[in-house]
This record gives C-alpha cells, sequence and structure tokens, in this order.
C-alpha cells in the first residue's frame, strides 16, 4: 500500500487498486508515476504473477493528468522538462505493456485522459455498464493532446480515421459506444466487473501487443500510409486552420503526430508525441485554457466571489417580470433547477408565450431522448404564467426582465416590491441601465442587485452579477448561491455604464466600424477578427445587436456625462442608419445583404461610402487592433474597480462575449513586448474551447 495504489497477489493474480490517499479521484502525478513504475517493475520482477488486473478503490478509475499540478508547474518547465514528464509517464505505459504479464483495465467509473491512456496500455479493457463509467480523451479541450502514448496506440488499436475523431473531438463514450468504437473490449454488469477481469486472466491471454508482434502495419498502411487515408489529413488540416486558424495548435498537434507516428516505428511515434506534447504544455494557450475554463471556471461555481458569513440561501420561488426572450430564458432555467417560477407579463397571452418557450425546448429535448416527457411535463407545471402581482406572494427571489427602459423598470420595481416579502431579493436583467438608478425604486435598495444574464439563457453559462452602490453583501451572498443553484457561472463586477461585459463588447464592434471608416476593406475586418479566434466579425455582429443599440447607448452616455467622448465609430452608425435606412438583419440590410436565397453577403455599397483606401494595411495589425482594443478597456475595468479579480475579467470575457485565448507570442507584436507588466494584466487568457469537427453550436451571446 503505498499514498497512491494497493498492490495484492492471490493465486497468482497481482491486483492493483489505484487508490489517491489524499484525493477524491486519481490522477497522473509525479508521486503516482513512481508508485506505479515500482509496482509494474515488482510485477514484471516476481514469477509467481501470471496476470495483472488494474482496478481503482475509488467509484471511478481515474482522471487524466491534475490540470492544477500542470498549472502551477507548467509555466516554470522548459520544453525539456516537459517532455522528461511525458517520457516519464510514457515509459511507465511502454513497462505495462511489456511487462511480460496480460493486464486487463477493469473500469468501474470514469477513465478519461491520463487515466484511459493507462487502460489502453493494458492488454485488455473491461467497462461496466454503468452511465458513470465513460471512456475518452478529452485533452484537446484544454489545449494539450494525449501525452503518454495515446496518439499512437489508439489509431493502432482502432484505425486512423476513427482515431482521429476521438482525439479530436475530445468527448466522452458511454460503455455501448465505446465498445461499438473499439475503445474497450468488454462491458458486463457492474457486479461482474472483477468476475470477468479474473475470467479473462483464466484464458491465459497472450500480453504481446499487436504493434510489437514482427511485422505489424495499421491496415491504412503499406509501409507509407495509402493515398485514401493521407487525403483524409490534408482535409482535416485545411478544416482546422479553415476553423481555428492557427490560435489552437493542440488539434494540429494531435493530426501532426498520427500522421508521422502510425509511419514510424511505435517507440518513435512515442517520442513525437512527446515533443509535441512539450511544445503545448510550455506554450501559454494551454496554460490559459486551463487557469480559465477548468481551474477559475470551477472556483467561480464553488462560490469563490460569495462573502464569506452568511448562511447559504435557497430560492424555492421566483418571480420573473416580463416574459419576453431573457425571462423567458430564465423561468426555464430556474424551473429546471426545480424552482417554482411565476413568470409575469402585461397580458396573460404574452406570460403564455414565455412559458411556451419552455415547452419547445423540452420537446426538442425528448424528441432527442435527453429527457423523458414526464420530467418534461414536471418542469412546465413549475412555470405559472400570470398578470397578477399577488402570484409573487412568498417569492423569494424577483429577477425583472421588462423593457430596457428605466420607467417601465420602475414601475414593475415598485408593484412587485409591494407584493413580496419584506426580505426578499431583488434582481434586475438590464443590460445597461446603472443598477444603483434602477435600485431607486425599490424599497431596500441594499437588497437590489443586477443579474445580467445572457442570451440564449439556456445555452449560455455565464452571469454577470452587478452590485450597486448600496447593494449589500448579504444580498451579494444569495444572490451567488441562486446562480450555483442553476448551474450557471457567475463573475461579480461593480457598477458602471455597460458593467464590464458589455462595455468591452462595444469597444469590439465600435473598433470594427472605426476601421470601416478609416478605410480599412470591410472583407479584411471581418476575416482579421476571425483569424484572431473571435467567433464572429464585428460588423456581422453589430448588424446582428442591429447598429441602433450601440447608437443608442452612446447618446445616453452623452446626455449623462458631459465628459463622454463620442467614438468616431458613430459616423458609421449614422450614416448607416440614418442616411441609408441599413439597421442591421433585423431590417433585413446593414453591413451586410441578406438575401432570401442565399447566404448573406458583405454589401457592396459600403466601398461607395467608406471608400477603402489604396494601400490596406497588414492582417496582422487588424488582428492586433481588434483584441486590444478589448483588452485595455478590460485593464481600464481592473483599474476602476469595476472587476474585483482578473479571473472575472477573462471568465466574463471567454464566456461572455467569445474572447479568445491571446496566448500566442504571435499575436503580440514588437512594440508591445517590452511592456510585459501592463501585458499580463491585459491578457484576457482563457480560450474559446475547441469545437469539435460539426456545425457551429449557438453563436456566443450579443453581449448585451
Ligand atoms: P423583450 O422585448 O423580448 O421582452 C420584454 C418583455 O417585457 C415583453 O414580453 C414585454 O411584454 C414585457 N413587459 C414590458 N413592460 C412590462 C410591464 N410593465 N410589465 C410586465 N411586463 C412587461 O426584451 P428582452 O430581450 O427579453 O430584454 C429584457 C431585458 O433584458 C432588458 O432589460 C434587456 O436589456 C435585458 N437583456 C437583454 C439581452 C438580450 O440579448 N436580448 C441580454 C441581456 C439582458
Amino acid at each position: 500500500m503505498t499514498d497512491f495504489l494497493s498492490l495484492d497477489v492471490v493465486d497468482g493474480v497481482a491486483t492493483l487498486r489505484l487508490d489517491d490517499r489524499d484525493a477524491p479521484v486519481n490522477t497522473v502525478s509525479p508521486g503516482w508515476l513512481a508508485a506505479m513504475t515500482t509496482a509494474f517493475e515488482r510485477i514484471k520482477a516476481d514469477p509467481a504473477v501470471t496476470g495483472v488486473i488494474v482496478s481503482s478503490g475509488k467509484p471511478d478509475f481515474m482522471a487524466g493528468a491534475d490540470l492544477k499540478f500542470i498549472l502551477s508547474h507548467a509555466a516554470a518547465m522548459t520544453p525539456a522538462d516537459a517532455y522528461g514528464f511525458s517520457q516519464q509517464a510514457t515509459a511507465l505505459h511502454r513497462l505495462v505493456e511489456t511487462c511480460g504479464k496480460p493486464v486487463v483495465a477493469a473500469i468501474g467509473g470514469f477513465a478519461l485522459g491520463g487515466g484511459f491512456e493507462l487502460a489502453l496500455a493494458c492488454t485488455h479493457r473491461i467497462v461496466a455498464d454503468s452511465r458513470k463509467a465513460v471512456v475518452g480523451l478529452p485533452e484537446v479541450n484544454v489545449g494539450l493532446l494525449p501525452g503518454s502514448g495515446g496518439t499512437q496506440r489508439l489509431p493502432r488499436m482502432i484505425g486512423v480515421a476513427k482515431a482521429l475523431e476521438v482525439l479530436l473531438e475530445g468527448r466522452n463514450y458511454a460503455p455501448a459506444e465505446a465498445l461499438a468504437a473499439g475503445l474497450v473490449d468488454a462491458v458486463v454488469p457492474p457486479d461482474q466487473l472483477m468476475a470477468a477481469a479474473h475470467a479473462w486472466l483464466a484464458g491465459a491471454p497472450d500480453p504481446t501487443r499487436p504493434w510489437d508482434r514482427k511485422g505489424f502495419a495499421i491496415p491504412e498502411s503499406d509501409g507509407l500510409l495509402k493515398q485514401s487515408t493521407a487525403g483524409l489529413f490534408t482535409q482535416l488540416s485545411g478544416q482546422l486552420l479553415a476553423r481555428y486558424g492557427r490560435n489552437y495548435p493542440a488539434p494540429i498537434a494531435i493530426l501532426t503526430c498520427v500522421f508521422e507516428g502510425v509511419q514510424t516505428p511505435f517507440e518513435t511515434g512515442l517520442r513525437i508525441e512527446s515533443r509535441h506534447f512539450a511544445r503545448l504544455l510550455t506554450d501559454p494557450v494551454s496554460r490559459n485554457i486551463i487557469r480559465t475554463t477548468f481551474v477559475n471556471k470551477g472556483l467561480a461555481e464553488k462560490g469563490a466571489r460569495r462573502p464569506p458569513g452568511h448562511e447559504q440561501a435557497t430560492v424555492r420561488k421566483l418571480g420573473v417580470l416580463g416574459a419576453g426572450m431573457m425571462g423567458a430564458g430564465i423561468a426555464f432555467v430556474a424551473a429546471k433547477a426545480g424552482i417554482e417560477t411565476i413568470l409575469l407579463d402585461t397580458s396573460q397571452e404574452l406570460a403564455e408565450k414565455g412559458k411556451a418557450h419552455s415547452a419547445r425546448i423540452l420537446a426538442r429535448e425528448v424528441e432527442r431522448g435527453r429527457t423523458t416527457r414526464e420530467a418534461a411535463d414536471a418542469i412546465l407545471a413549475r412555470i405559472t404564467p400570470t398578470t397578477d402581482y399577488g402570484d409573487l406572494a412568498g417569492a423569494g427571489l424577483v429577477i425583472e426582465a421588462v423593457f430596457e427602459d428605466a420607467t417601465v423598470k420602475a414601475g414593475v420595481t415598485a408593484k412587485a416590491a409591494a407584493a413580496i416579502a419584506p426580505d426578499a431579493l431583488f434582481a434586475s436583467n438590464t443590460s445597461t441601465l446603472p443598477i444603483s438608478l434602477l435600485a431607486k425604486s425599490f424599497p431596500r435598495p441594499a437588497d437590489f442587485i443586477g443579474l445580467h444574464f445572457f442570451s440564449p439563457v439556456d445555452r449560455m453559462a455565464l452571469v454577470e452579477v452587478i452590485m450597486g452602490q448600496d447593494t449589500s453583501q448579504a444580498a451579494l451572498a444569495r444572490a451567488l448561491d441562486f446562480v450555483t443553484q442553476i448551474r450557471k457561472t457567475p463573475i461579480v463586477v461593480n457598477d458602471s455604464r455597460g458593467f464590464y461585459t458589455s462595455r468591452v463588447f462595444q469597444t469590439f464592434i465600435h473598433e470594427g466600424m472605426e476601421l470601416l471608416r478609416e478605410g480599412v476593406s470591410p472583407a479584411l475586418i471581418e476575416n482579421a477578427a476571425k483569424l484572431a479566434g473571435m467567433p464572429v466579425g464585428p460588423l456581422a455582429v453589430t448588424d446582428e445587436v442591429t447598429l441602433e443599440l450601440p447608437m443608442k447607448i452612446v447618446r445616453e452616455a452623452e446626455a449623462q456625462d458631459p465628459a463622454f467622448r463620442r467614438p468616431t465609430s458613430m459616423e458609421v452608425m449614422e450614416t448607416m442608419v440614418e442616411g441609408l435606412g441599413r439597421a442591421g438583419r433585423k431590417a433585413g440590410a446593414g453591413f451586410y445583404d441578406y438575401p432570401a436565397d442565399g447566404p448573406k453577403r458583405l454589401w457592396k455599397g459600403l466601398a461607395k461610402h467608406f471608400p477603402p483606401a489604396d494601400e490596406q494595411p497588414d492582417v496582422q495589425e487588424i488582428k492586433t487592433r481588434i483584441l486590444y482594443i478589448q483588452a485595455l478597456e478590460t485593464a481600464r475595468c481592473l483599474e476602476e474597480g469595476v472587476l474585483t479579480h482578473p479571473a472575472d475579467g477573462d471568465l466574463g470575457a471567454v464566456l461572455g462575449w467569445g474572447f479568445p485565448t491571446l496566448g500566442r507570442r504571435d499575436a503580440v507584436p514588437d512594440r508591445y513586448r517590452g511592456r510585459r507588466r501592463l501585458r499580463r494584466r491585459m491578457r484576457p487568457a482563457g480560450a474559446t474551447p475547441w469545437r469539435p469537427l460539426r456545425p457551429h453550436g449557438p453563436t456566443p451571446g450579443d453581449g448585451r
């Protein structure tokens, strides 16, 4: 028994139980590697051992690398250190498969990443038929690749095409699907897992892996890759470059490892893999992705910003004012989380229409087998559409999502305040109006807070929690508890015009329009933004939110603040909306044309009204301007105390409006290299998660 595992030998069968004493799940760490290596050297040397079962002393088999360990150590690692780390794990897995004894992995819970790589290094894999026993190689999602042989074993086991799908998509496989894909060899009832492992060993199977037999070749190769398979790599590299530019090195590195690895001896393939792994591990991209999408996201969801000393609160009944796009979405996520929800609008018909939004989503989920009719009906039954403020009685929280108009909001706030308990919390989903101003319509401003959801609410994880001038810490704690209850990710910001996400998002679209005004070709603007990693170009997204919205925001700011500096992009918006009647997609025309019979196209007339300069700037300059305008505004938000923690800036940027990772050194032009401190603060690290090679999911929110 060590801190990481136990080893027992009974009747010639060695049973190795993975069991990290200090952690809820088993992970790959230097200590684990050392303990495993010692155990397998003993197994190899002991003639009494005729077979090995690798199982787990915990409900799950094993997760991958300890990402927190990686995050804290990777920055200081040289590529040589990282190569050594990968080779150490590779050597262990090689020892497992060359120890001369058959080794069976008995997988009772999830086996992911490095955990599944260990299973791949075993001679045979048996998985329990349980919903929790999923297998997969999700490394690509955190900007890495399976670095202990996964990219080499898998194509040799299941073929190149299938292996590439598993490695590039990085998703989990349930037992039946894993069996069909060849990722595991058998699926058995959970209570028969160990018996099945013993039974397999009883057949005295040959422990030699196929690639260690003389003359082994993968079916897709006759020395060199056959043309059809080689063509797949060309096609995939084109697709990956088209979708991600050069912003996400991991998918291309995986492709390279498989391409080069399957055309070389196995051991050479393992060294190629370690080299690429070392490059990814020492590159800021993966660190930034891990920091934001794994570590900081997890911490935010566990209440990193929750003030201490307040009792945990649970909302049992919620009131939602306004059953439009946002109100209907909020009602859905709340009802789904088991909360009784009152959905109020000006007419019963509008309130019912809001509830119908949930019915539509649930019908789709039932159709796709993601939920049952009964469960869907139970969620729907929790939503009560109404026009009667009396129905709000007993609500622990009311969220206002009526029109973006301070007077309308003041009216509904006062009516709700009269109907609810004197200790109920009140929140506004406003996207632009100051929380401190709206709080004036509520008799208890200390219990008034901003809860800024993103559209579509059911798919966007982020909630921007906004503190007004008088919002109490107790109200913040209760609001964060509610966000946890509905399983969303919160960031906490202080009141400011546009708060944080809308404010920075505005700089992105204004910069796009300013570039147009300066004579940069619209196609260059749109393509440079996408090459920089933004999900959509600034002109396209402005069309989506309508040009009228940023115009309105500028005019309101001018009216409220004499010191406000009018952005020069206003000229573009005024020409487009007031001069040309092209207000965006909703109006049928904006920076793009929207023909009924085909895809949208950039409007040719832009050249007449915003003539392109004879000499166009370099694409890198446009990429830099688009990214830095957002990073600078984020830095200002930190400086002004709108953001209280850089982690919130990263999470808001990545989850709120799809800001890409800015870890690549080549995204930082030379003239910025000296400003290291500024760069560190500005870098909105994190990443748009890798999306598999399927049609795009929802477009990240419009940032409003
Ligand atoms: P919407 O126009 O779709 O819905 C507003 C709803 O409020 C309508 O159903 C309307 O009938 C109802 N309403 C208006 N006056 C009312 C009153 N006096 N009493 C009761 N109901 C009333 O608008 P939306 O897009 O859902 O936006 C709602 C709020 O959310 C706004 O403050 C907006 O700024 C904010 N917001 C919108 C988005 C977005 O992407 N649309 C994102 C974040 C926040």
